[in-house]
């Protein structure tokens, strides 16, 4: 089969691979729709020791598929199933797994292989993370089942409510996500972006309100504006920058909550003040990756409609494009690519 092979930083490779054969507990797919993820970009830049311990190993993490066979000892899921598979499994022992905070696992065990024409799911992501689907919902749209469930976890942990003001930080694939999702919840949604291409786009889904950072010079000063001056309820930072992590602090309102969603780099440090977070009880929240019933409620909203982010999906190409199609992202002219193996 064909696959586009990691081998390390800046090292991508179409290379001709060996069918994966299940062994016990595994399933195989033929891989439908995998979709490109701005952690792709960061990986192919300078690897990523936690979700690719090892190298080579096939690229890609978001992905659909319809099983082609299962290992022995497999019996929720059968030839023929199509599936939607998270890009983890949590060990189910440790004590954050017991504590209900499996995306905290001690051992989460990381799954690539999205750009490949088959992929084998290890057996604890059979297990544990692998979702069948009714026929009715496309690959394409299934595939963003583990970036949804990313979203909603932070979502559910805001607390997100009907007719609260929720604003989101970042116009990149997870902002849109995270803005559908306070929107489903009929959240009264602003979505701050910077001009250019892909905001344009974004402007287009007309999923909220969209302020561009880059023509305002006050941007928090404009979010309270637009709150009758008292701040938004919820706050969500999804660019990952401190600066931004900063506005989000200071957008939010007398007993509102903040998500740090987008991760900065390491050894970062933002500045509090500390008389509004506690005067002002403000909720400070990072929320990381997915958990197995979150991802299940992201497939339920993706089935059922709630969520159709498709048109988040700007671009459309086989194996052969995942080079090209990163590129797209890394120079901001994509949100997300489909990739069909
Ligand atoms: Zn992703
Ligand atoms: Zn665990």
């Amino acid at each position: 089969m064909r696959a586009q092979v990691f081998h390390g930083p800046g090292d991508l490779r179409l290379e001709d691979i060996p069918v994966p054969e299940p062994a016990a507990g595994e399933v195989v797919l033929k891989v439908g729709a995998a979709l490109t993820c701005g952690t792709d970009v960061k990986t192919l830049r300078r690897g990523h020791p936690v979700m690719i311990p090892r190298v080579p190993t096939v690229f890609g993490h978001e992905f659909a598929g319809t099983v082609t066979a299962v290992g022995a000892g497999v019996r929720r899921i059968r030839e023929g199933d199509r599936v939607v598979a998270a890009n983890s499994a949590p060990c189910g022992e440790c004590r954050f797994c017991l504590g209900g905070r499996p995306n905290l696992c001690e051992d989460l065990l990381f799954v690539n292989g999205a750009y490949g024409e088959f992929i084998a799911l290890p057996p604890r992501l059979v297990a544990r993370n692998t979702v069948p689907l009714g026929r009715s919902v496309p690959l394409a749209r299934a595939a963003f089942a583990e970036p949804v469930a990313c979203a909603l976890l932070a979502v559910e942990r805001a607390r997100v409510e009907s007719g609260q003001s929720v604003v989101v930080f970042g116009h990149g694939p997870l902002g849109c996500l995270l803005a559908m999702l306070a929107a489903a919840r009929k959240a009264r949604v602003l979505l701050v972006g910077k001009a250019g291409w892909r905001f344009d786009r974004v402007r287009a889904l007309e999923i909220g309100e969209c302020l561009d950072a880059s023509a305002t010079p006050d941007v928090v000063a404009a979010i309270r504006a637009a709150t009758g001056g008292r701040g938004a309820d919820v706050t969500i930072d999804a660019t990952g920058k401190p600066e931004v992590w900063e506005q989000a602090i200071e957008a939010a309102g007398r007993g509102g909550s903040v998500v740090f969603f987008g991760g900065c780099a390491p050894g970062t440090s933002i500045r509090l003040d500390t008389r509004r977070a506690h005067y002002e009880e403000l909720t400070l929240l990072g929320t990381f990756h997915h958990t197995p019933e979150v991802i299940r409620r992201a497939v339920d909203l993706l089935e059922g409609g709630v969520l159709v982010p498709d048109g988040l999906l700007t671009h459309r190409m086989g194996l052969d494009g995942v080079a090209e199609a990163l590129a797209l992202m890394r120079s901001d002219r994509a949100l997300k690519v489909l990739i069909e193996p």
